[in-house]
């Protein structure tokens, strides 16, 4: 369809890598670029690299299944994830660019009793901790999903559900591009194949890196790279508290429009929502082994298809179209990991496991002032390293029963 077309310009340059920066970003995904990029806006810091050792978004910024939503339990996390979606719901106009948003709610199914009690105490917490959250009765649930299996005698019948309305979907890769075309035009280099090999040490600090393109040095720099995390963390010297899983999704082939909300359900663990090309985006839980193996396998993808059938028994003529996976990186507590790590001047963005897209435009700004100050934002604090030490976790799959 492009043949003939002439005269395209490049969204961003393709600049080599400078010897020293005043800042490094290492990992061109959402977080890391998001982070150039409010460096370089709100701090003023334009002598910024971004680098990656692929492609720009060829992690798990282009791998997910573009969920974004606040629906947590505790008050550090309500503070976090809604900073997110709020900045989300003004990013297409300060990026100028279309990243597709459409809150179009998601539902999270209760299938017993039990469950609608756990659901009305988080609708009652994200109520409280001032995020939009509704609890849902059979009624409600039929409305929303018309197509779902409501009847008593369904595998996992439903008793109801937790909506948040300002939830939806955004384009993945147009979150990736728009930071890092906005990142560019103020003056951040974004250097691609170029991958971290160590750290440059001195004096007890981190002064830089050395990559396959040379060596880059900053007296700040910001380590951005999810699934990566623990490795490049033994280079520098010091353990994460972080083990590395391949998450998996799947899309069938497009049809007409048969599913305007993101549904999950944690009985089948299994959630869908419908891309604007028609392809239905299923996701499921992590592979149960930690590994690096970034493809997707045939056990997950049959639980995957069979917790959808007994949800959707309409959707079972579909053909699948593909299958792919990400390397993300959970912690003990199911909450990220923002802060300076123990390597004085080397700062962490990590742990965002199987649910950092939605969270791109916090991490990138809590980094950017963490790095630009050298101090926490009041909305990071809580996210510190250093709360496995003090014991003060943010508990997630336990308080709000996400996947990882
Ligand atoms: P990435 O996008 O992975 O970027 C890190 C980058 O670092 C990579 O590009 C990598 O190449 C680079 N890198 C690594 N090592 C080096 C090195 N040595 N040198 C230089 N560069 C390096 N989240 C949601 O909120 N909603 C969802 O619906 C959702 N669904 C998901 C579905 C799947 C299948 C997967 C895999 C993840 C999903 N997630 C979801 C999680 C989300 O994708 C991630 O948490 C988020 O994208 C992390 O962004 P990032 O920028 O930190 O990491």
């Amino acid at each position: 369809g492009l043949a003939g077309q002439t005269g395209w310009q490049q969204a961003w340059r393709s600049p080599a890598p400078k010897p020293r920066y005043d800042i490094l970003v290492i990992g061109g995904g959402g977080h890391g670029l998001a982070t150039a990029y409010y460096l370089a806006k709100t701090h003023g810091i334009r002598n910024v690299a971004v680098i990656e050792k692929g492609w720009i978004g060829g992690g798990n910024t282009g791998r997910n299944t573009t969920v974004v939503r606040s629906n947590y339990f505790f008050p550090e996390s309500t503070a976090l994830y809604d900073m997110a979606l709020t900045l989300y719901e003004g990013l297409g106009r300060a990026l100028n660019y279309n990243i597709m948003l459409s809150q179009r709610g998601i539902v999270t199914l209760a299938h017993s009793e039990a469950e609608m009690e756990t659901a009305a105490r988080t609708v009652n917490a994200m109520q409280i901790n001032g995020t939009d959250a509704e609890l849902f009765g059979v009624e409600d649930v039929r409305r929303v999903l018309p197509l779902l299996d409501m009847s008593p005698a369904a595998r996992y019948p439903v008793f109801g559900g937790v909506w948040q309305g300002r939830a939806g979907v955004a384009r993945h890769d147009a979150v990736a591009w728009g930071y890092a075309r906005a990142a560019d035009r103020l003056g951040v280099d974004i250097v691609q194949s170029c991958e971290v090999d160590e750290f440059i040490v001195e004096g007890g600090r981190c002064r830089g890196v050395r990559t396959n393109r040379g060596e880059i040095r900053a007296e700040r720099v910001g380590m951005v790279v999810a699934g990566h995390s623990s490795h490049l963390a033994a280079k520098a010297g010091f353990r994460l508290p972080v083990t590395s899983y391949a998450l998996q999704a799947c899309v069938s082939e497009p049809i007409k429009p048969a599913l305007d909300t993101v549904v999950l359900s944690p009985a089948t663990g299994v959630y869908a929502s419908q891309s604007d090309k028609g392809e239905l985006v299923l996701g499921g839980a992590l592979d149960r082994v930690p590994s690096y193996g970034q493809r997707g396998n045939l056990p997950v993808l049959e639980e995957v298809i069979s917790g959808l059938l007994e949800m959707f028994p309409s959707f079972r003529q579909l053909r699948l179209m593909r299958q792919w996976a990400g390397i993300v990186d959970v912690t003990p507590d199911s909450s990220p990991i923002l802060g300076e790590s123990p390597l004085p001047g080397l700062f962490l963005n990590c742990g965002w496991g199987t649910g950092g897209f939605k969270a791109i435009p916090a991490g990138g700004t809590l980094l950017a002032h963490l790095l630009a100050t050298g101090k926490h934002h009041d909305v990071s604090r809580p996210f510190d390293l250093d709360r496995f030490a003090r014991g003060r976790l943010i508990d997630e799959a336990a308080g709000s029963g996400i996947a990882h």
